[in-house]
């Protein structure tokens, strides 16, 4: 019988009452896997009351016990880390190696998290007036809510609840209704580290569920990863109901090649990340923009990427797993179509694949497009599938203006033996993360994921110092303590003396 995916709600795992259920299902054979409910009203108020009651005595617990609860999640998570990926390639289909670096990238930030007191060190200036100090508090904000994509169930949801919990904040998480498996253990975990009940909630469902949390009273700060329309909405919806929202959105992220690069990395940089994951990372390598003599190296790029094939995420021989579902299948076999359509050379066609024992999977062969201009839809629209378009430019200047002409700007690489050309690239380019002979330049948390333009919409990014100011209210204070002989009597102006 199939699993029915519990809520977690006031610190307990819990079956839902609803009436309305979705199907988890398993990307290699599409088979149902585990039911998901879709949270009733009465079931998503329960969440956020019990994270409001949570939270009165959460803020006043000493920051280095809250530290010491994320030590002993870290600790846990790394006992149970194979674990953890092995639920998580069920669910989404990755390749178990890929999901092992999934739950390593989530581990990181609970390492962050247990920094926390540091991270919340606020700043005093002795003496701005006679015997008058000025410092500041960080102080937590209350509830504040996760929503989640199906492409990273492990490092996602981390970068999310463990920062919030430890700056003193309570959290109500709704995962992917394609990837619940992997947060509900998550959650458990976190439970068995000792988190008290009620600082993390753990809901399900999709777009009523998440218009709950956009406008329910109590909630104060909204944290999205997802798709585009998505994004736009949560971050309008969100802002309109006065919520704090960061909301990360889709990418299309270009490697620009030069010719003086090596060219044996650029290769297996670019087959590495544009099919790893099956394509399915929004920081993916999805275009390669060849300047001038790289453009011959497409040859050997389509002879590389011949040897990648899918397969089950148990196979060590694959080098990635099925799409999500069939619907993102048959989005991607729609896209490779109308690049075909619209005039680009299909070098290498991955729209027939098949993976022997695993008939009804989702799977897409390594697909790779040369000829490609910036008004077909392989380039202006996100593919997310193991698609990579190559487009050819004569210079570095002009690679940099088809870049920056881009809407999206999460990441973009450089390849190439110039500083000179690495470093112009860097201060030009109108790109969050930038990498430079690194093919992925998705930061470690003590630096934040910075992406921009239509891939973020807000002001705060996630993890790392800005998460903790997205997370936190800062309060400024003015003190003196009268001394008798300072003489007093009523200061008129605005000055402090
Ligand atoms: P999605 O937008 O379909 O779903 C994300 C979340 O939103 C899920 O929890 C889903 O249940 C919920 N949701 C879906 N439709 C909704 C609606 N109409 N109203 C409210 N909530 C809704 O995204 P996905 O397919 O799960 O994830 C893939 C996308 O996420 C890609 O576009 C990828 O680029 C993007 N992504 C971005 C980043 C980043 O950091 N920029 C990271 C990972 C993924």
């Amino acid at each position: 019988m199939n699993q029915h995916v519990p809520l977690f709600i006031d610190g307990q795992f819990r079956k839902s009452v609803s009436l309305e259920w979705l199907d988890v299902t398993n990307p290699m054979s599409n088979t149902v896997i585990a039911r998901l409910p879709c949270a009733t009203r009465d079931e998503m108020d329960e969440a956020v009351a019990s994270a409001s009651r949570a939270f009165l005595d959460w803020k006043e617990v000493p920051v280095p016990e809250r530290a010491r609860l994320m030590l002993n999640y870290q600790h846990l998570l790394k006992t149970h880390h194979d674990e953890i990926a092995k639920l998580l390639s069920s669910e989404t289909g990755k390749i178990f190696a890929d999901a092992k670096g999934d739950v390593w990238r989530g581990i990181e930030v609970v390492e962050q998290a247990a920094n926390i007191a540091s991270l919340m060190m606020g700043e005093t200036v002795e003496n701005v007036a006679a015997e008058i100090d000025t410092y500041s508090l960080t102080q937590p904000l209350g509830v504040c809510c996760g929503i989640t994509p199906f492409n990273f169930p492990a490092m996602i949801p981390l970068w999310m609840f463990p920062l919030a919990i430890a700056a003193g904040n309570t959290f109500v998480l709704k995962p992917s209704d394609q990837v619940p498996l992997t947060s509900i253990r998550l959650a458990e975990l976190f439970k068995q580290a000792g988190a008290p009940n009620g600082i993390l909630q753990v809901v399900h469902g999709q777009k009523d569920q998440v218009d709950f949390l956009l406008s329910h009273p109590d909630i104060r700060t909204v944290s999205f990863v997802g798709s585009v329309p998505v994004a736009r909405y949560i971050f309008q919806t969100g802002t309109n109901h006065l919520k704090r929202v960061q909301a990360f959105a889709g990418a299309k992220n270009h490697m620009v090649v030069m010719p003086d690069a090596n060219k044996e990395q650029v290769i297996n940089n670019l087959v590495g990340s544009s099919v790893g994951a099956a394509g399915q990372r929004c920081m993916a390598i999805s275009v390669a923009v060849l300047v001038d003599g790289a453009k011959e190296w497409i040859p050997d790029l389509k002879e590389e990427m011949t040897k990648v094939s899918p397969g089950a995420w148990d196979d060590s021989a694959a080098g990635y797993g099925p799409l999500i579902s069939q619907k993102a299948k048959d989005r991607v076999l729609r896209l490779i179509q109308e690049g075909k359509d619209q005039g680009a050379v299909c070098e290498l066609d991955g729209s027939q694949c098949v993976v022997e024992g695993h008939p009804d999977g989702n799977w897409v062969g390594p697909t790779l497009f040369s000829g490609v201009t910036t008004d077909m839809s392989i380039y202006k629209q996100e593919i997310f599938g193991p698609v990579l378009v190559c487009l050819e430019v004569d210079t570095l200047e002009e690679a940099i203006a088809l870049v920056n002409e881009n809407p999206y700007g999460n990441g973009t690489s450089i390849f190439t033996a110039s500083g000179a050309a690495a470093r112009k690239y860097q201060h030009e380019i109108q790109v969050g993360q930038v990498g430079i002979n690194v093919p992925i330049p998705v930061p470690l948390p003590f630096f934040s994921f910075t992406g921009w333009k239509g891939s973020f919409y807000g002001d705060l990014h996630a993890y790392g110092k800005q998460a903790v100011r997205f997370y936190t209210e800062t309060k400024t204070v003015t003190a003196r303590w009268f001394d008798d002989d300072i003489p007093t009597g009523p200061n008129l102006t605005i000055h402090l003396r």
